[in-house]
């Protein structure tokens, strides 16, 4: 790691100001050659007011704030600067240019965050927070990921495998000196420890499916025949909660997809344009793609005309919807009632009911409530903070708890500890990957990869 790395570390575009940073063991030295202090020399952890200057020509880039911060005490662990410009794309990028002409060389997606990995400033899955936290767009999320940055997923997953640990160290004493006069452990014993490290597996492992909603947010697919409300629901949802990426100012569009936070869980909502059968290619097409969302949505949202009678085409929504997670509204309750809660649920035993009016603004926040139901349903309540977010993290449990049901299985047969054993080893690797601390480059490469220039 002798290389001195460079970046941009703000976002692209205008903005009032906008960072070079440096990190690496020549920092000090280019430094030095690219930033003239204005009266003071350079002070460890000071921010001091200069100029951007081209060494060889003496033409100045920008006017500066810069600081060097000496390691170990720095984001990567080694020594790391600052040059704070104007927030101009211009002066970012000339600096970051002189930068890289004093012989640093541009950092790749993630390289700061994976030298403070790699100099053990954070383990793996704190790392992986760190662009949790950057794409977060709901607070909820946010907090999830500043929890996981804090450490509170390592320190359980640390917790579990000290405990593995200790069971390890029981068995293969018992394997290594069978005869010795050490306490022995009996099957019934073993039998006990093992269950007990499974359930804190499992107790994490019920987190994963909220985890992952709130991480990756919601996907809900709106389906329901032409003219009963989907495009209204879009809207006095967009209205109602936030859009997170578009903000068109709004009156009623035709949108298709939309971001929106619905009680901090953040979620898409797709309005998909109809799943019946027609011989229009173009309408052939979208009805691939409606079907496509349909099948990948986590919540299906099922609007129909409460003023009306089933017809031909909800039955087919039905029929297609069969058992999946579904909501379905009544709308249009305004309007008269040849539909009511008990009658859908005859028809949908699964489905939670809503009764709205879309146009006289009735039963929205019931919806949300449902939708929020259903992401924190069961064991998994809304303040915790602690959830397993990343479905690498997930898979890596489940290895985990599959091992250990083979070691409880085997305990059970009265198998030789020597098999039991390598069981008990597999579980601790698998754990131990979820932190970086038994886990190869290719995956280490991997989780970096997915970073930010200049993170
Ligand atoms: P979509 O085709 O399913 O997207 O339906 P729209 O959302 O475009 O709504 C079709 C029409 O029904 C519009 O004129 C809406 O104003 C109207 N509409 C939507 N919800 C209600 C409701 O609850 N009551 C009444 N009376 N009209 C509604
Ligand atoms: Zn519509």
């Amino acid at each position: 790691m002798e290389e001195t790395i460079a970046a941009i570390a703000t976002a692209y575009g205008e903005g009032g100001i906008g960072i070079v940073r440096i990190s690496g063991p020549k920092t000090f030295e280019i430094l030095e050659k690219v930033f003239i202090p204005a009266r003071s020399g350079i002070i460890n952890r000071k921010l001091t007011y200069g100029y951007v200057e081209d060494p060889k020509s003496g033409q100045k880039i920008d006017e500066v704030l810069a600081v060097f911060m000496k390691e170990p005490y720095t984001y990567t662990k080694e020594d790391v600067a600052e040059i704070h410009c104007h927030g101009s794309m211009v002066s970012l990028r000339k600096t970051l240019e002189l930068v890289l002409r004093q012989g640093a060389r541009m950092a790749e997606p993630g390289e700061f965050t994976k030298r403070a990995f790699l100099n053990g400033r954070l383990d793996l899955s704190q790392a992986e927070a760190v662009i949790d936290l950057i794409r977060a767009k709901t607070d909820k999320t946010f907090d999830v990921a500043l929890g996981q940055l804090d450490g509170q997923l390592s320190q359980k997953v640390i917790h579990i495998r000290k405990a593995l640990l200790d069971l390890l160290v029981n068995v293969t004493v018992n394997i290594d000196y069978p005869d010795e006069d050490i306490e022995e452990m009996t099957y019934e014993e073993l039998e006990i420890e093992i269950s007990q490290i499974n359930d804190m597996i499992e107790k994490l492992l019920v987190t994963a499916d909220t985890g992952r909603i709130i991480r990756e947010g919601l996907n809900v697919a709106i389906i329901g025949k032409p003219n009963v409300g989907k495009s209204s629901l879009m809207n006095e949802l967009l209205k109602e909660t936030r859009a997170i990426v578009t903000d068109i100012p709004g009156t009623t569009r035709d949108t298709i997809e939309e971001v929106v936070s619905i009680k901090n869980i953040p979620v898409r909502l797709t309005d998909t344009a109809g799943i019946r059968k027609t011989d229009d290619t173009i309408e052939k097409m979208g009805i691939e793609k409606s079907k496509k969302t349909f099948n990948e949505a986590d919540l299906i949202i099922f609007v129909m005309d409460s003023s009306r009678e089933i017809s031909q085409e909800d039955q087919e929504i039905i029929q297609y919807i069969g058992d999946r997670r579904a909501v379905v509204l009544i709308n249009k309750i305004d309007l008269g009632k040849s539909w009511n809660r008990e009658k859908v649920e005859t028809v949908m035993p699964n489905a939670s009911v809503v009764e709205t009016s879309l146009l006289k603004k009735v039963g929205i926040e019931e919806i949300e409530q449902v939708i929020l139901d259903m992401v924190y349903s069961g064991e998994v309540k809304q303040n915790e903070s602690l959830m397993v977010t990343n479905v690498r993290h997930k898979e890596l449990l489940e290895k985990a708890k599959d091992a250990l049901a083979d070691a409880r299985h085997m305990t059970l047969e009265r198998e030789a500890l020597d098999f039991i054993e390598v069981d008990l080893k597999n579980a601790y690797e698998w754990l131990g990957e979820i932190i970086g601390e038994t886990v190869s480059d290719d995956i280490i490469n991997e989780v970096f990869s997915r970073f930010c220039l200049g993170k």
